[in-house]
């Protein structure tokens, strides 16, 4: 069919009905994809209509070897008129109304062609000898185009407006209002030939319209459908990039932060390998003993990243387990915290409300304790140089339990409050604080509520304390014991 004038949607043109259904930004979207198939449809129409005139043209000229010498001037007015339309036309298409424009004002512009094209059909039928007019069968070609540029309950109304019209015509010729024309085809036409001729006619126009609407509808549906797979496919691939994205940029930075510590390692035990420093020697210890906190550090990253990447991709193998206490869980923490705790000059507070009552239904226990575990130890590890107090306070309602960890130490910059969650966020006066640190525990925590349907909050202020509160669904159902 016509030819494009840029770059197109993938999806063919839908009738305004299909559009009507939808909403907003969606309906939108697809008005924008049916604008660019009514845009192309219109402007292969006023090619199609380039043939009409110089059909009519030709006509003119030919028309007395056809006996109807009177014809020629009134069709080539028709003609000329039919050019000059289809001028403006193709104007406000390029210029005023381009394929980007509101569906609407594309298809008010269909229907004024059909109607102005109907018009000038209408006169070229009637300079051509009225209902015995060899051009008369145009009209259900006509019809056809229009149903399938706009759609099929428009042209219904227009089949009664081509029937009205016809039926004027041959009448007002046929009472000598209009003088008839004789054709080659059948000279004069009779009152009989002419109902028949209407009668044909009335037909042949919503026959046309009827079929030509039940095949197009079919295929406009069926593009519909089109769009919406093809959009939700580009909707996943997206993601699946995403996914894919976020991955390599995790590998990027796992590697990073393992290559500064292995680079260390290198240069302490290249500095023994050369000879530079005695194993033996106090020096030496020292080295050695730099050399396997930093092994140790490293450790650490790797049982994190081990972690994190178990719970993200492990889930279906996670060890679920029913009935797991919370007050339990925090009970052994603060026992196993405890000399922590102390070493750090920093006073341990249980607040535990309805004791015994935080049950989930389901958990995967060594994930919460992990996480559990992760908070305490921040709390205490970012408390103010001479110690202070870590509040761990357990709380429930009907269905949720909460876990706050309260403590008055360093605090969290406003602008990394978010950040922190991420893997290998460190705020600096972390780091002056605590040098060691890999900025995994708290993307941890973030991934073991999300796996128990809960969430992870915090709120901080800089100098004053920070405060990360975990809540949990005690009902919640994992999906992978829904799905077993
Ligand atoms: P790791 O957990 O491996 O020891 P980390 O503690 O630095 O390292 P996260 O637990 O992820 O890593 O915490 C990220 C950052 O969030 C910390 O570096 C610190 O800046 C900030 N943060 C977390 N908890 C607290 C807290 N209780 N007080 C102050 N800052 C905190
Ligand atoms: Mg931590």
């Amino acid at each position: 069919m016509g030819e494009s004038t840029g770059p197109r949607p993938q999806t063919q043109g839908a009738p305004g009905s299909a559009v009507r259904h939808r909403s907003g930004t969606e309906k939108n979207r697809f008005s924008y994809i049916f604008s660019w198939e009514l845009h192309e449809r219109l402007l292969w129409f006023c090619k199609l209509r380039w043939l009409a005139a110089l059909g009519l043209a030709l006509a003119s000229v030919l028309g007395p070897y056809f006996s109807m010498p009177s014809t020629s001037p009134s069709l080539a007015v028709v003609a000329v008129l039919v050019a000059l339309y289809n001028v403006v036309f193709i104007h406000v298409l390029r210029a005023r109304l381009g394929p980007e424009k509101d569906y609407a004002a594309l298809r008010g512009l269909a229907i004024l062609q059909m109607v102005t094209d109907l018009a000038a059909l209408f006169f070229t039928v009637h300079f051509t000898g009225g209902c015995s007019s060899p051009v008369l069968p145009f009209v259900v070609f006509h019809m056809a185009i229009g149903t399938i540029m706009i759609d099929g309950r428009t042209m219904y109304g227009l089949g009664f407006a081509v029937a009205g019209a016809a039926a004027s015509l041959f009448a007002l010729e046929h009472l000598g209002v209009l003088a008839q024309v004789a054709t080659v085809v059948g000279g004069r036409s009779t009152v009989g030939s002419c109902v028949l001729s209407m009668a044909m006619l009335v037909v042949l126009v919503f026959g046309v319209v009827y079929l030509t609407d039940s095949v197009t509808s079919r295929f406009k549906a069926r593009n519909i459908e089109l769009h919406e797979t093809s959009t939700e496919l580009r909707r996943a691939l997206e993601e699946q990039a995403q996914v894919e994205r976020r991955k390599s940029h995790y590998m990027r930075i796992s590697a990073h932060q393992l290559r500064s510590p292995l680079g260390t390692i290198k240069t302490s035990i290249q500095v023994l390998i050369d000879g530079y420093v005695e194993p033996g020697s106090a020096d030496g210890r020292r080295l050695l003993e730099g050399t396997a906190a930093r092994v140790d550090s490293l450790l650490a990253i790797v049982n994190d990243l081990l972690e994190l990447a178990k719970m993200r991709e492990g889930r279906a193998r996670a060890p679920w387990t029913r009935k797991v206490s919370i007050n339990q869980i925090l009970a052994d923490l603060f026992d196993a915290l405890d000399p922590y705790a102390r070493e750090a000059n920093v006073e341990l507070i249980p607040h535990f409300i309805n004791e015994g009552a935080a049950v989930l239904d389901w958990a995967v226990p060594p994930d919460l304790v992990y996480a559990f575990e992760n908070l305490i130890h921040n709390a205490i590890k970012y408390s103010k140089p001479g110690g202070g107090t870590v509040t761990v306070a357990l709380g429930i309602d009907r269905s949720h339990a909460m876990v706050v960890v309260a403590d008055d130490g360093i605090g969290i910059p406003k602008e990394l409050q978010d950040d922190v969650f991420l893997e290998f966020v460190r705020a600096p006066n972390a780091k002056h604080a605590q040098a060691e640190g890999t900025g995994l525990g708290l993307s941890i925590v973030r991934e073991a509520a999300q796996m128990h349907g809960g969430k992870v909050s915090l709120e901080s202020a800089v100098g004053l304390g920070t405060t990360v509160t975990m809540v949990l669904p005690l009902h919640h159902i994992p999906p992978e014991i829904i799905d077993r």
